[in-house]
């Protein structure tokens, strides 16, 4: 039980502490109210039944005068005593007194009245070594001083006992209040433990797979931990992600680098034959073409995702980009006996750098020539969707297999039926990049047999860069 006490330098301490302050500071406040309520109702029921004697005294001493004080009002039923009554000259000396060795304890000099005809004076008067008198004082006819008063020790008595269920309620209720603060926020601050747990098992094991527990976490808390977890799987699968690109880049310059070396080394140990030594370094520079292609695109790749590639944004249609990519490739379609279909609508005018642009629409269309067996058909089209200018190249080629299609994005990934065609396995990747960087996307939907269509969309107009 006792592991659940919060240590003083943590989060839950500090709340339970909190919560105890404010907690104990209003039920002190409360039972303040309350006693002042109870208080002034007891002084307003003691003073009014003060007034009724005064007024009854009053009429009397108006009929008979102090004669008339022999009969006492009671004060009450409880036997609380009778009431103090005095009439005094208006020099505070005594005229009559109702019992005078019951009040020797009263300092009667401070009694001195003065007030206004048809007003009450209210004193208090302390007895000497007990409780309060309230004597109500009233001119009388003929400028005599009534005072009458009555003792506050019932008052008293009820307002101790007052304050007495009151400690008596309130040690338990705080006692109750403390271990239900402090359990409360241990309960409530065990995700953010959990966090913590988690995000010290990555930095001090360096285990990625660590995930934040869910169970026990509601509200804002739960979000947190659901968030947190998404970060740690999107981290996990980008440093997957560049792991594997590190692997593929190094397996795939591999080739490359190794068939350069080997021809270097061919003609180096040939004799010294002119043609020999020509076709050498053709073939290396061929080699070293594709390996410095590959590596800028890759360069391109990293700096569209992390949005430092520079973009000349200017308004351009993408109509007038699409006939001019379809154009170059005129030959290579013709060629392969693919018909191509262009039927863009008018004004597609996006933000948008144009070398880019034909870059993205050339690698769609150069991967759908590629991908079409010879008499097959491509439709390219251009239209608007609200804000967004769409384009979509579909063909009637070989397709993608539903395992192939989330890969088709990553670096350097190459389907298995694609390894006869040209290609770097970078197309694509490049094609997503520039079009996020434009504030665009990408997608595509295909199935094997049924040939592919990817859309591209961006944002309408002159949308600002990212
Ligand atoms: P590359 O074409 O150089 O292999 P890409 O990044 O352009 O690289 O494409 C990745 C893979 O996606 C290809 O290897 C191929 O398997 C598949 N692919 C892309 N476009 C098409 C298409 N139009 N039809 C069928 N498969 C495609």
């Amino acid at each position: 039980m006792f592991s659940k006490i919060p240590k003083p330098n943590t989060l839950a301490f500090q709340f339970t502490a909190w919560y105890s302050a404010v907690f104990i500071a209003s039920s002190l406040l409360l039972f303040g109210l309350a006693y002042l309520l109870v208080n002034t109702s007891l002084r307003e029921r003691d003073r009014a039944g003060i007034l009724t004697a005064l007024n009854e005294y009053a009429a009397r001493y108006a009929d008979d005068g102090t004669e008339a004080f022999s009969e006492h009002p009671d004060r009450s039923s409880a036997g609380a005593g009778r009431f103090f009554v005095r009439v005094t000259e208006s020099d505070n000396t005594t005229v009559f007194l109702n019992d005078p060795e019951r009040w020797v304890r009263l300092d009667l000099r401070k009694l001195h009245a003065q007030p206004a005809p048809d007003q009450v004076d209210w004193v208090d008067l302390p007895l000497i070594d007990s409780h309060n008198w309230e004597i109500a004082s009233k001119r009388l006819t003929g400028g005599r001083i009534l005072q009458v008063g009555a003792g506050t020790e019932q008052r008293e008595d009820v307002l101790e006992q007052f304050v007495g269920v009151f400690a008596a309620v309130m040690l338990p209720v705080i006692l109750v209040g403390l271990a239900g603060g402090s359990l409360f926020a241990v309960r409530a601050l065990r995700p953010i433990r959990h966090l913590i747990q988690t995000v010290r098992a990555i930095t001090e094991t360096g285990r990625l797979d660590a995930r934040v527990p869910m169970e026990g976490a509601w509200g804002e808390l739960h979000d947190l931990a659901r968030l947190v977890n998404q970060m740690l799987d999107r981290i996990a699968r980008l440093i997957t992600g560049m792991r594997d690109a590190l692997d593929n880049v190094a397996h795939d310059l591999r080739t490359p680098i190794a068939r350069l070396r080997g021809r270097a080394e061919d003609a180096l140990q040939s004799n010294p034959d002119p043609v020999v030594s020509q076709e050498a370094l053709t073939s290396c520079l061929e080699e070293s073409e594709e390996i410095l292609t590959m590596l800028n695109t890759l360069m391109d790749i990293s700096e569209a995702e992390t949005g430092t590639l520079a973009l000349d944004r200017r308004s351009i249609d993408l109509t007038d980009v699409l006939a001019n990519v379809v154009d170059l490739y005129r030959d290579v379609t013709d060629e392969k006996h693919l018909l191509v279909v262009l039927s863009p609508s008018k004004d597609l005018r996006v933000n948008a750098d144009p070398n880019r642009m034909r870059q993205v629409l050339g690698n769609l269309l150069d991967n759908a020539v590629k991908y079409t067996p010879s008499g097959g058909r491509i439709d390219i089209e251009g239209y608007r969707n609200g804000q967004q200018a769409v384009v979509t190249v579909r063909d009637t080629g070989s397709g993608i297999s539903p395992e192939d299609l989330p890969k088709i994005w990553d670096r350097l990934y190459r389907g298995d039926k694609s390894r006869s065609q040209r290609g770097l396995g970078l197309g694509l990747s490049l094609v997503k990049a520039i079009v996020h960087a434009h504030g665009g996307s990408v997608d595509v939907a295909s199935s094997p047999g049924s040939g592919s269509c990817f859309t591209v969309t961006l944002p309408l107009g002159s949308g600002l860069a990212r």
